[in-house]
């Protein structure tokens, strides 16, 4: 790993930067400050205007129309986006799906799909996990049976975050019972219009809805819908879920807390007395950083194993270090930005659409506004993309093949 300065990944930052600048519409950078995806209108509208720059798969290599920048590239790339307010982008299609297509689709599979990525005409979901088939995904109970040249699906998939939303679902079932329990399994993309499918909401503790129960009731799924061969569906899953290490810790959102945390330190007022003068929020905030900056050195370290190849023991070791580490550091941060917002955490608890955009908002009103939700939000992210108790089971298992 290499510790000195990059020119031209400062280079490229600038690059980035003034692209927001000139072509972020205003409207859309003010809306969005939190964790939670932005509105549809708004991603369509942000993945438009990046793909009109010819950045529409900012994370794909150039022989799939990406922008086949590096891995550092590419982080900084969410760092500035996260740090400008940017809408988010469909994050299913982009880092999840869009490489499994790029690898193992046929041509005319990727014909089909890939154009709508790049427009964010057709938005996705995933259909892995299932009441009782969570961290033991390979359990999963789903089921389709062959009839011509259709499967038929019948089943229940939970915690499908924006199911709602989406226009297609790419989805894990059990195509053969008799085999063993990973052999099993197949990978298909299925049209969320097709009848059979239900979505029920579920609310969750930030008061959103972007979780889903999604049921499968005789489900017909073309067999051409089918992402590599019958019973090649773990090991397609296996390669979505390593297929990036460096992002693990969301390394953008840290730095957006703590940049929220110097604007809380500047306006927020003790008395008399900025908060930023208050020895023991000072103090913290001083730990936070050290930490947040600890992490990005790992980040930077196993991004450069990324791009040099190096799926070893050890690059996917530090992957799970990265997503148990950045994710409680993220409960952590939020929950102490809760706490310092000291008489004002009662606004930060309503949603930004709950309150009244017509009132003139005070500083510490607007500084407030959706920090709570964020807190909340951020529970859950010791638990998707693999809980921090099967992280630690991971990491104990790789220490032996050291
Ligand atoms: C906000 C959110 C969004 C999500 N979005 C999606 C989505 O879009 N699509 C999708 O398919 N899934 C999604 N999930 C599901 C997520 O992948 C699962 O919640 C996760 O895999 C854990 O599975 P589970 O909830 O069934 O818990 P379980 O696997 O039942 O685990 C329960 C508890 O037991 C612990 N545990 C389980 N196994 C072990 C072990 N071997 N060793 C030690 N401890 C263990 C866990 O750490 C946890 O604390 C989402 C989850 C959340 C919270």
């Amino acid at each position: 790993m290499d510790f000195e300065p990059d020119r031209g990944l400062d280079a490229f930052r600038q690059e980035v930067r003034d692209f927001l600048h000139q072509h972020l519409p205003p409207e859309l950078a003010g809306k969005h400050r939190s964790s939670i995806r932005s509105a549809l209108p708004d991603l369509v509208r942000w993945q438009r205007i990046l793909d009109s720059r010819g950045w529409g798969a900012p994370y794909w290599p150039e022989e799939h129309g990406g922008t086949g920048w590096s891995v550092l590239q590419r982080l900084a790339f969410d760092e500035e986006c996260v740090a400008a307010g940017a809408p988010t982008l469909d994050g299913f299609a982009h880092k999840l799906l869009g490489p499994v297509l790029n690898h193992f689709a046929s041509a005319q599979q990727k014909a089909e799909h890939l154009p709508g990525i790049f427009q964010a005409s057709r938005l996705w979901c995933q259909g892995f996990s299932e009441p009782g088939s969570g961290s033991d995904l390979a359990s999963l109970r789903t089921r389709a049976e062959r009839d011509g040249d259709h499967y038929v699906v019948n089943g229940q998939k939970i915690w499908t975050s924006y199911a709602h939303e989406a226009d297609w679902i790419f989805l894990l079932v059990r195509t053969d019972p008799s085999a063993r329990k990973q052999a099993g399994i197949s990978f298909l993309l299925v049209d969320m219009k097709s009848p059979g499918i239900s979505v029920r909401p579920i609310h969750s503790i930030d008061g959103c809805h972007h979780l889903n129960e999604t049921f499968f009731d005789n489900v017909r799924v073309p067999v051409a819908n089918r992402i590599g061969e019958e019973g090649a569906g773990w090991s397609i899953t296996k390669f979505l879920l390593n297929n990036e290490h460096a992002t693990a810790a969301d390394l953008p959102v840290l730095r957006r807390y703590l940049m929220q945390l110097q604007r809380m330190a500047r306006e927020l007022r003790v008395g008399t007395q900025a908060l930023g003068q208050e020895l023991g929020f000072a103090l913290q905030v001083a730990r936070f950083e050290a930490e947040v900056e600890a992490i990005a050195m790992l980040v930077k370290r196993v991004a450069a194993m990324e791009q040099a190849g190096d799926h070893s023991p050890a690059a996917h070791a530090l992957g799970s270090v990265l997503k148990v580490r950045g994710t409680e550091l993220q409960q952590r941060i939020s929950e102490f930005m809760v706490q310092a917002l000291g008489e004002y955490g009662a606004i930060a608890y309503a949603t930004p659409e709950a309150l009244d955009p017509a009132a003139e908002p005070l500083p510490e009103e607007s500084l407030a506004q959706g920090i709570a939700m964020e807190m909340l939000f951020r529970r859950a992210s010791t638990l998707y993309g693999g809980t921090s108790e099967v992280q630690r089971g991971i990491l104990a298992k790789l220490l032996f093949q050291l």
